[in-house]
């Protein structure tokens, strides 16, 4: 058996994977990036953050992705039991320097990516895909096998492991360190429309999201006139689904009429896709000769579109812990301590909203934002990704924090009947 080495091995070609890639063979690494698709491929997740385009601008494809995507000043929430929105601008937030990011179709976005990743000089192999990873290579290296489209088998003996195989969560599995979230459980069902009803001059880019009685829906315009509607519910509504996914997908909108109304003379173009629950995380972050990033990692919910960022944003912090490793076991330990902080950081701070979202006294306060104690700016720079860097935006955050356990606090009735229902809902059907 022949046997190919590298420095890095990077398992999977999407935002994650392609940015370490990259990242690393600027760094003068050897890089093979193994991707088990061919770009371009579908994939579901397509608002971006604010905070992404700093990222973007690092990686140098600012300007491609600029070219592809839907410009996104902002985010309307709609609630239908009170017949109303709310818009949120990302230019309110503490930083204003970072007032809009993207809707990008992620078959553009993805290929921009990995594209990036081969002219930095990673070897990027599509059609390629894991089977078998030993972790116990020799000298501590990590033996990685794969098949290509054809069947063919190949084998390569790396340094270092970087898994970004997303939700197909690769190394977690095999390691047994996966583990279902107890504290959020959803599905969800979606599909792309041409004919949807937009908002106008800079709304038109806005991602909206309209609660309704099982769920929420996002509703995401995008460049080419298409737009992306998902319904993301509760677990026991999926499950109550007694007739065709397509048809079920159409009573759900129906069942939230702002949404419908929007969707009224919109024609479906894609397969409606439902996924079941997909909130989960891996224990661990890494280990002495690899790494798990993105999806591969965690993924709680997509309410505030923030998988691509933590996607990215992990691999950046991958990428200089996998260097520092490479480099010498001198600072090996405190870059992959720093390096699994990162990684925790992001789904904690979005979690506390995500658990919350569907509750009636968050609801409250996002249908009516206040701004004492800058604390609306505070949750704009949440909504805007804007966690890792220094804005001082978190003793506003706290503020928010408390002002939401006051108000929970005065309704002691309708809190406990919320608890017991999110109880309920988060049950895996
Ligand atoms: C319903 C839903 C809606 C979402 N909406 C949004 C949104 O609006 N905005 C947002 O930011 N995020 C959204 N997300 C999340 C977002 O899609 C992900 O967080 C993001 O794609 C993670 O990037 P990644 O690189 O970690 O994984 P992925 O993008 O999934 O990439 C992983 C890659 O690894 C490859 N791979 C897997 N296994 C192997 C293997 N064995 N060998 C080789 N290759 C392999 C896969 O083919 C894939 O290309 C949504 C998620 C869901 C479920």
């Amino acid at each position: 058996m022949s046997v190919d080495t590298t420095d890095v091995l990077v398992i999977g070609g999407g935002p994650a994977g392609s940015t370490a890639a990259t990242l690393l063979a600027r760094r003068g690494h050897r890089v093979t990036l193994l991707e088990k698709d061919r770009h371009p491929r579908f994939h579901i997740g397509e608002s971006l953050l604010p905070a992404n385009l700093r990222l973007l601008e690092q990686l140098g494809v600012a300007d491609e992705v600029r070219s592809i995507g839907m410009q996104k000043w902002g985010a309307e929430f709609v609630s239908p039991w009170e017949a109303r929105h709310q818009d949120f601008r990302f230019a309110e937030s503490w930083d204003k320097s970072m007032p809009y990011a993207y809707q990008v179709r992620r078959s553009q976005f993805d290929q921009i990516l990995i594209d990036n990743a081969a002219r930095a000089g990673a070897q990027v192999l599509e059609d390629c895909r894991v089977r078998t990873v030993e972790l116990t290579g020799a000298g501590g290296g990590v033996r990685v096998h794969a098949e290509h489209a054809g069947g063919a088998a190949r084998t390569w003996q790396a340094r270092f492991l970087v898994d970004a195989s997303g939700r197909d969560t690769y190394l977690a599995n095999q390691l047994g360190c996966k583990r279902r979230n107890p504290r959020h459980s959803s599905a969800a069902l979606f599909a792309h429309f041409s004919g949807a009803r937009r908002h106008s001059g800079e709304r038109e880019g806005y991602i909206s999201l309209y609660w309704f009685e099982h769920g929420w829906f996002w509703f995401i315009p995008l460049r080419d006139g298409a737009t992306s509607v998902g319904a993301v519910v509760w677990p026991y509504y999926l499950k109550s689904r007694a007739v065709p996914v397509e048809q079920f997908f159409l009573a759900t909108i129906a069942a939230c009429a702002p949404l419908a109304e929007r969707l009224a003379s919109a024609q479906r173009i894609t397969e409606v896709v439902a996924t079941g629950n997909y909130s989960y995380s891996s224990t661990r972050s890494h280990g002495n000769n690899y790494v798990m990033l993105g999806d591969a990692f965690a993924f709680i919910d997509p309410v505030f579109s923030s998988g691509v960022l933590l996607a990215m944003n992990s691999a950046f912090a991958g990428a200089e812990a996998v260097d520092a490793c490479l480099r010498g076991p001198a600072r090996a330990r405190a870059a992959l301590r720093r390096f699994d902080r990162i990684m925790r950081h992001g789904p904690r701070q979005f979690s506390w909203f995500i658990y919350r979202i569907t509750q009636p006294t968050l609801i409250g306060l996002f249908m009516r934002p206040s701004n004492p104690l800058r604390m609306k700016e505070a949750l704009l720079s949440v909504l805007a990704g804007d966690i890792f860097g220094a804005t001082p935006m978190w003793r506003s955050l706290r503020a928010f924090k408390l002002l939401y356990a006051l108000v929970a606090l005065l309704h002691p009735g309708r809190s406990t009947a919320d608890l017991r229902r999110r109880r309920r809902n988060i049950r895996p059907a």
